[in-house]
């Protein structure tokens, strides 16, 4: 029987130029962004400037996480406490998170069968909700119809904030995901698609929601120490009216971004050269289904998703832990308990008056999940659906 011995969390080491750059900065001991000599750009500023040039957009702000992002993205949009802020059902726990943080409530969205949030279902809550926010999940780098979703926030006048995390690199019928809301927000941690351990950027194209973001962020009166920030005018009134929620980026976290912005694109063929590896393997058993991904969907696969339809949950169970003994880790958002980092809506309990998702308990409880790490090569991606395709047709059968 064929066994799996690599790690599904060990990402790839950081470049040596990045590694280089990062001892360049700690030998300065200028490590704080704002700490600069005379005429010095620092390696923040310049990331900023790089990432913003990259995206297509005028501004962008490093910040200490993609959940902070978030929070402070809804902040600088005006956001205030009771407010209400549709969401996905079907995200990662910062999201909420973030939300609560605001004082604000999410108006949970459904899942649909493409694992994208269920436009219906949103059309339908943002006409019957009051809610003037979207915090809109590209969860698990699957991005949902954004023409459909832009026609229904212009409809119901609705501020866009697009959550990145798995979308860097993506893009939505050529456009690139992050341009479409009013801010973005990306993530930079160790499993998202560059990473400095922790880390994030909020984009956007609007001055005064920019110059709100870097006073949120923690500037003091440094604002004017920014590459990729409107003009100092901006601040005018924005620099007294705005708390300092300390969250800066650092240099050498940018130090160690950097370079791997610049080979993004490369990465990011490889991602999906492996996905296609692992698709084609898992089609092989009929117990395994893998929704069609439309053809606008310019997606970055850092994990692939799959659905074991006809599976009850002790089958589902049993084919975790049978491909975890072959050295194969499935995760199941279905799970009841919360582990790692997967939760389902329903545990987050601090939220009021939770609503019962029916379509999204039921997208979830045949959903599995697993991560594509860099460390793999096309080889053990073979081998990897083969052991996934063996165990499920056992379960089937
Ligand atoms: C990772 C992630 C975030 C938050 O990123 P952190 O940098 O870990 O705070 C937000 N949304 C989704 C969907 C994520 O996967």
């Amino acid at each position: 029987m064929k066994i799996f011995k690599k790690s599904f969390t060990q990402q790839e080491a950081i470049p040596e130029s990045a590694i280089e750059d990062a001892v360049e900065v700690l030998r300065t001991g200028r490590l704080h962004r704002y700490n600069a000599i005379e005429g010095e750009q620092t390696p923040t500023e310049l990331l900023e400037l790089e990432f913003a040039e990259y995206l297509g957009v005028p501004y962008c702000l490093a910040v200490t996480s993609g959940g902070y992002a978030l929070q402070i993205a809804m902040r600088a949009a005006g956001v205030e406490a009771g407010d209400r802020i549709l969401c996905n059902a079907f995200t990662l726990a910062p999201v909420p998170g973030a939300i609560h943080n605001t004082g604000a409530v999410p108006v949970l969205v459904e899942a649909n069968e493409d694992y994208c949030i269920d436009l219906d279902d949103l059309e339908t809550k943002a006409k019957d909700s009051d809610a003037k926010f979207f915090m809109l999940s590209h969860m698990r780098g699957h991005i949902a119809d954004m023409d459909r979703i832009m026609e229904i926030c212009d409809t119901y006048n609705i501020f866009l904030i697009e959550d990145c995390a798995h979308t860097m690199g993506a893009k939505w019928n050529g456009k690139n995901s992050g341009t479409f809301g009013d801010i973005a927000c990306f993530s930079n941690q160790t499993y998202k698609h560059i990473n400095s351990g922790e880390g994030g950027f909020l984009t956007t194209t609007d001055p005064e929601i920019m110059a709100k973001a870097i006073m949120y962020s923690g500037s003091y009166m440094l604002f004017d120490r920014h590459l990729a920030a409107p003009p100092v005018e901006v601040f005018e009134q924005i620099r007294f009216e705005t708390p300092n929620f300390s969250g800066r980026m650092d240099n050498l976290r940018a130090a160690i971004l950097r370079p791997q912005l610049k080979d993004i694109q490369r990465q990011c063929e490889r991602w999906n050269e492996r996905y296609y590896v692992l698709e084609a393997g898992f089609k092989k058993s009929d117990a395994i289904h893998i929704p069609e991904r439309p053809e606008k969907e310019q997606f970055v696969a850092s994990s692939i998703q799959f659905s074991v339809l006809d599976f009850d949950r002790n089958q589902i169970a049993m084919l975790q832990s049978k491909c975890a003994e072959r050295g194969v880790m499935l995760k199941w958002f279905g799970g009841a308990e919360p582990t790692g980092y997967t939760s389902r809506y329903d545990s987050w309990k601090y939220i009021d008056d939770m609503p019962k998702l029916k379509k999204t308990e039921e997208i979830l409880e045949t959903l599995m999940d697993m991560r594509i790490p860099l460390t793999f090569n096309l080889d053990d991606c073979q081998l990897i659906a083969e052991i996934v395709v063996e165990e499920a047709n056992a379960i089937a059968e």
